[in-house]
């Protein structure tokens, strides 16, 4: 189980929940891992032989029989998922107590498992001490096993993802999965699907992250592990939380989740781990459930998972827990407009926080944002110097663009209340800067891994060609389903000039990128230009077609525009065009999408909203606009703009249709007064 407790206040542009970990949950990772470090001790028990812990290279390693451990691993491990705490004290001691026996194996193994949960605690310098403890055992082995060096590099990946949570991380694991050939339906093999399905839903890859979630729920009926059927219900019920706050299909195709299924499915995950032992693993469920029922507007079920997570964190003495969970009930509070609570929650959870040490950066900036908000919102200006003051002096490396991108914007509000416009707007402009960024993480990280699935399809492929004819052909179908795949993807991201993505590296994919996003891009505002938008909006309409979802476009115009450049000139005409382009993308869902459809005149893509969504959006718009200030116009700069929407509909109209109905509106709008929607 990766991080059941993501970082960031929730976001619905980008759509990372909130975490436990740094930026990646791993909570949930960690428990995974410690089922399938029971694997080998049960494979002969309770599995079909050679469908767990099977050392995936077997072929080099002579025959797949794995060494039983001692009994009294499993109940160590077994007991972990009740409380860690203890347990890792439990292992910590019998690594001291072990005599040299001349098998590296055992202490390897019980250094693994300490490793696993001080990742699991947020331990990070006792974790990486012990992953060094193990790779020394690995080294001094004279023939180490295959599933030694494979539980050894998954762990130190999953460690490096964890710290740094990178794209390149994600395409480190998705290789090394093919590298190592790892069994899909072992216990590994579960524990890899899982870790993708976090990062891929903390990036933002919603379709790819429920697919993993999808594979792990094969991988644990094919292992008989229970337990990981907790964790897939847990993680799809994340997920399709996201998508249905996000108003993505990413429920598999289904189309949007409705909340009462997502807080069933959570009930499902949390009588899943089953009764009486399982007590941190239950505060995990809670906390997910809470954080992804907060971000669905919730808030009653929300607080009421939330509080199960806190109660059960504070009885395990869980520090990242009660933190996680505290930050989370703030994140509430704001969002309820309590932001006295909120702030109590938060001096609750600081120092907790503080006691922790290392590893707890995003943590920190998450609480920060929080803390600025609410300060800002009550507009408490003698609190507020101190707490930005106290939120920059975070350092930003190895944190999420996304969960910087949040504390900028909250910095922004508090210079803002400050007076401090000029520094706001910079603030602004940062945060504008870190949702690109973020963007485009979520996009590449689904390409490249579709890319590097494709690549290593088609390596497998090449293999069993000089093997046999009928592998081949069940192979390169296979790949060619991953070529499939990979176009789509590119589609979906809006990069047209990846076609073909499959059959180049991913370096040049990258230069391709970079070429297509100069030549889709409007250079004053740094939007979709109206080539991209468009194309943007054809490729969604049609997807939202094929899949009966709501579909909506509209069109924005600013109003008087011409007399803003005939009273302050041409240069200031343009710095309200891009402070619109800098408002609005911070308001949208991940799938929405503004483009410069021409003059001052912008397209705004809808993916998954209906009309009657739209005057909602447009309050918010507006509002967003009027905050935002603008060089060389008063403060506030009273400029407006007027809006025109329209969805799809039965009848079959096509998406020039479409716009053409919005433009319709928009000159109602217009006619009748400006400053609204038509
Ligand atoms: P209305 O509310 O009816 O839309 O009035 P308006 O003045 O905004 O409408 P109109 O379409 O007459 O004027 C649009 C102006 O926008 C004319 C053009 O000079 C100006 N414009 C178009 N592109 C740019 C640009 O990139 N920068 C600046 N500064 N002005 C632009
Ligand atoms: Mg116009
Ligand atoms: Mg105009």
């Amino acid at each position: 189980m990766t991080n059941a407790r993501p970082v960031s206040p929730p976001s619905a542009a980008v759509g990372c929940p909130p975490g436990r970990g740094r930026w990646l949950p791993r909570a949930w990772g960690a428990a995974a891992l410690v089922l399938s470090l029971l694997a080998p001790v049960l494979a002969g028990a309770q599995v079909a032989p050679g469908s767990v812990a099977r050392p995936a290279s077997a072929a080099a390693d002579g025959p797949a029989t794995p060494r039983p451990w001692p009994p009294l691993l499993q109940e160590l491990l077994e007991a972990s998922l009740d409380d860690p705490e203890t347990s890792l004290a439990d292992v910590r001691r019998r690594l001291k107590v072990l005599k040299p026996t001349g098998d590296p194996e055992p202490a390897f193994w019980l250094a693994i498992a300490a490793a696993r949960l001080e990742i699991l605690l947020e331990a990070d310098a006792e974790a990486t001490a012990s992953l060094k403890l193990a790779r020394r055992h690995v080294e001094a082995s004279p023939r180490p096993s295959a599933a030694m060096s494979q539980w050894l590099e998954y762990m130190e990946l999953r460690h490096r993802v964890i710290t740094e949570g990178s794209t390149e991380a994600l395409g480190a694991l998705v290789s090394a999965r093919g590298r190592l050939r790892i069994d899909p339906a072992s216990v590994l093999g579960c524990e890899w699907d899982e870790t993708e399905s976090w990062l891929l839903r903390e990036m933002g890859s919603l379709d790819e992250a429920w697919r993993a979630s999808e594979a792990l729920e094969r991988c644990g009926v094919a292992t008989g592990w229970p337990h990981f059927r907790a964790q897939a219900l847990s993680d799809r019920a994340n997920v399709a939380g996201l998508a249905g706050t996000l108003g993505l299909a990413a429920s598999g195709g289904a189309g949007p989740v409705a909340a009462e299924r997502v807080a069933q499915l959570f009930e499902e995950a949390y009588a899943a781990v089953g009764p009486g032992q399982g007590r941190f693993l239950r505060s995990l469920v809670a906390y997910s459930a809470g954080t992804t029922l907060t971000q669905m507007d919730r808030p009653v079920e929300a607080a009421r998972q939330l509080a199960r997570a806190l109660a059960a964190s504070r009885a395990l003495s869980d520090r990242a827990g009660i933190a996680a969970a505290l930050t989370a009930q703030a994140t509430l509070d704001v969002r309820q407009g309590r932001h006295p609570e909120a702030l109590q929650a938060l001096a609750e959870a600081e120092p907790v926080l503080r006691q922790m040490g290392t590893g707890t950066t995003s943590r920190l900036m998450a609480l920060y944002t929080t803390r600025l908000l609410s300060l800002a919102a009550l507009e408490r200006r003698a609190e507020l110097p101190v707490a930005i003051a106290g939120a920059l002096a975070l350092r930003e490396q190895g944190v999420q663009p996304a969960v910087r991108e949040k504390l900028a914007r909250a910095v922004a509000a508090a210079q803002a209340v400050l007076g401090r416009h000029a520094t706001a707007y910079e603030w602004m402009q940062r945060a504008h800067g870190l949702a690109e960024q973020s963007r485009s993480i979520a996009s590449g990280a689904q390409v490249l891994r579709l890319q590097t699935l494709y690549d290593s399809s088609r390596r497998e492929a090449e293999l069993a060609a000089l093997r046999h004819a009928e592998e081949t052909t069940r192979l390169s179908l296979q790949a060619q389903q991953a070529t499939a795949r990979t176009l789509w993807a590119a589609l979906v991201a809006a990069v047209a000039l990846v076609a073909g993505a499959g059959a180049v590296g991913w370096r040049q994919w990258e230069r391709r990128r970079e070429m297509a996003e100069l030549a889709l891009r409007d250079t004053l505002t740094g939007l979709a230009n109206r080539r991209a938008i468009e194309a943007y909006a054809r490729a969604q309409f049609d997807q939202a077609q094929r899949l009966k979802l709501p579909f909506t476009v509209a069109l924005i115009d600013l109003d008087h525009f011409k007399d803003i450049n005939d009273r302050h000139g041409h240069a200031t005409g343009d710095a309200v065009l891009r402070a619109f382009a800098q408002a609005v993308p911070g308001l949208l869902r991940a799938p929405d999408r503004l483009g410069r459809w021409g003059g001052e005149e912008f397209l705004l893509v809808l993916p998954g909203t209906t009309q009657h969504e739209l005057p909602g959006l447009f309050q918010r718009l507006r509002g967003a606009f009027a905050a935002t200030p603008v060089p060389g116009l008063p403060v506030p700069h009273g400029r407006s703009f007027s809006m025109g929407g329209a969805e799809s509909g039965a009848d079959g109209a096509g998406l020039d249709a479409l716009v053409e109905a919005a433009d319709r509106r928009l000159y109602q709008a217009k006619a009748a007064g400006r400053d609204r929607l038509g």
